[in-house]
């Protein structure tokens, strides 16, 4: 068939036309895409995955999304380093930025990479772990290795870590990041005080050994350096010997100041207890009851007398270690530590449980949490580091006024001390030797218009916060989140001068962790 002389006139143009809004289209996606092609043709052992990339702008926060552009899934240390150095010497023409994603569990869309290449660092994990053993034992594992399995493995030694989280399902490089704080903290330091060296790939590419006395300023830096000086690979963890058991103690206050004063005397004691947190518990019913299930109270008759409900109320958490054979002999040291503090004294509860048990506790949360759909929801959780002489002020302000229940999740208090830090780390800490971890940790219910929907729980956050800056408490954000420069200098204060020289020797394009917003990579006109 024919067309007529005039349809093939206009065949061409609209060929033509048809073949130019192509040619715009590929240059305009060439031009945005700020993926360059010469990465894909890098040589590295592992693999870019570009598609289905979506687990990567996603974090237990459940706030925030970024895509990347694509995901590196690296098998070596090398992998690592080529990319890195591939995007280094690409200079400010480059918009890319790396992120490194241990699980993914924080809070604010800190390990995400928008636009960027996500390092999946659970790739490097379930590679063999080397366990030292000897007077000081230690182990060096992947940065991408879980806690929970770094402790699987040295306990088949009879070995463990000193200082832990709360919950283990956390990456070596995520908690070395930020501190690694939990019940332990007292004695032995944050995570971040017990490590002898790591192995980093700084934002130039350049793979570094470094510790007290090899290149000590990047060790420190990059200890609480939330992930801005280079992507730790490896680590050397120190060890002890570890318990079998733990005696497993809560006890009850309904005072702040007694409460606080018995926390303080623990962690200032020798012989204490091993691991010291405490509880607020404001608003809440059947309270006695759910811990029966797990704690056998001291004084069942007296405590039934107690009524927990609508009163806020102070809980001491306590561990002590022991193995068999030993539990008479750690019964007597308990009693002795417990008769020197002031609770409620039917508010005696008392658990045995194995140290793995204890450590893991919060994952046998996660998965009650889990069969209910309820792990995945928002968690605008906050957490903050009061100095010791305003922890008065700030629990009579927050806990029972601004704050009014604690039915939406946990709210910490526990108290560490400064000399148990090494103020040469990236770490901010309050001014005082000892301060407080409180934290706020809610989930928020979807589309819920009450006090437990995401919003009424970030406005809370933010009257918390107004307050500690009001009355000029001193506290210090732990897992910081802020959105100017200007306030993550006010947060660093006298730091921030050591932490932005780092920046500049050690990843001077700001190629690495942008999700913390602290620098701007980097960007010539293109
Ligand atoms: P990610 O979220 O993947 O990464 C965190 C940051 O570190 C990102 O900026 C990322 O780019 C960077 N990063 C990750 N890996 C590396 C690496 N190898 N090298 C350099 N940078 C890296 N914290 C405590 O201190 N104490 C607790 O008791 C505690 N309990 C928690 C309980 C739960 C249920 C959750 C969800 C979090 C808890 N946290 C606690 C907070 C936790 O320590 C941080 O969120 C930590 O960052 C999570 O580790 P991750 O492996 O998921 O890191």
């Amino acid at each position: 068939m024919k067309f007529p002389a005039t349809q093939n006139s206009i065949l061409p143009i609209r060929s033509f036309i048809v073949l130019l809004i192509g040619c715009l289209a590929i240059n305009l996606s060439l031009c945005f895409s700020s993926f360059p092609s010469s990465i894909k043709t890098l040589n590295v052992e592992g693999h870019f995955s570009f598609d289905n990339n979506e687990f990567a702008a996603r974090d237990f926060g459940n706030r925030f999304r970024f895509l990347p552009s694509a995901v590196l899934h690296p098998k070596s240390v090398s992998d690592i380093a080529t990319i890195i150095k591939h995007i280094w010497q690409k200079g400010p023409g480059s918009k890319l930025t790396v992120a490194a994603r241990g699980h993914g569990h924080s809070l604010q869309g800190q390990a995400q990479a928008p636009q960027g290449i996500v390092i999946n660092m659970e790739s490097l994990s379930g590679q063999e772990m080397k366990v030292h053993t000897g007077r000081f034992p230690y182990v060096d594992v992947w940065a991408g290795e879980l806690w929970i399995n770094i402790l699987h493995e040295c306990l088949k030694f009879g070995l463990a870590p000193k200082s832990w989280t709360d919950y283990l399902h956390l990456t070596v490089g995520g908690t070395l990041s930020n501190a690694g704080i939990s019940g332990q903290a007292f004695r032995h330091g944050p995570q971040i005080s017990n490590v002898h060296q790591l192995e980093v790939v700084t934002g130039k590419g350049e793979v570094t050994i470094c510790s007290e006395e090899q290149n000590a300023d990047l060790f420190h830096g990059v200890l609480g350096g939330l992930g801005q000086f280079g992507i730790i690979t490896r680590a050397r963890i120190s060890l002890e010997p570890a318990p079998k058991m733990v005696k497993w103690i809560r006890v009850l206050y309904s005072d702040f100041s007694t409460f606080a004063r018995d926390q303080e005397y623990l962690i200032s004691t020798q012989n204490t207890f091993d691991y010291v947190e405490g509880l607020v518990i404001i608003n809440k019913t059947g309270l006695i009851n759910n811990w029966r299930s797990s704690f056998n109270l001291q004084d069942p008759v007296q405590a039934s007398q107690f009524k927990s409900d609508g009163r806020t109320l102070f809980c001491l958490e306590l561990t002590k270690n022991f193995n068999p054979g030993e539990a008479d002999k750690i019964d007597q040291e308990i009693d002795s530590l417990l008769s020197r503090l002031s609770y409620i004294p039917s508010m005696l509860f008392m658990s045995e449980a194995s140290y793995v048990e204890f450590l893991d506790r919060v994952h046998a949360a996660e998965i009650k949490l889990r069969s209910k759909g309820l792990w995945d929801l928002p968690h605008p959780w906050l957490n903050l580091l009061v100095p010791k002489s305003k922890i008065h002020s700030f629990a009579e302000r927050v806990f029972g006024n601004i704050l009014t229940d604690t039915n939406n999740g946990p709210v910490l208090v526990y108290p560490a001390n400064k000399s148990k830090w090494d103020n040469r780390t990236s770490f901010v800490l309050p001014e005082e030797d000892i301060f407080y971890l409180v934290a706020f940790l809610p989930q928020a219910v979807p589309l819920s218009t009450e006090n437990d929907g995401l919003e009424p729980l970030l406005s809370l956050n933010k009257r918390i916060l107004d307050y500690c800056e009001e009355a000029h408490l001193g506290v210090k954000q732990y897992l910081p989140y802020y959105t100017t420069q200007e306030e993550w200098r006010a947060h660093f204060g006298q730091q921030w001068e050591v932490f932005a020289r780092r920046k500049s020797a050690y990843d001077p394009l700001a190629i690495l962790a942008p999700g913390q917003r602290i620098f701007q990579k980097a960007i010539s006109n293109l």
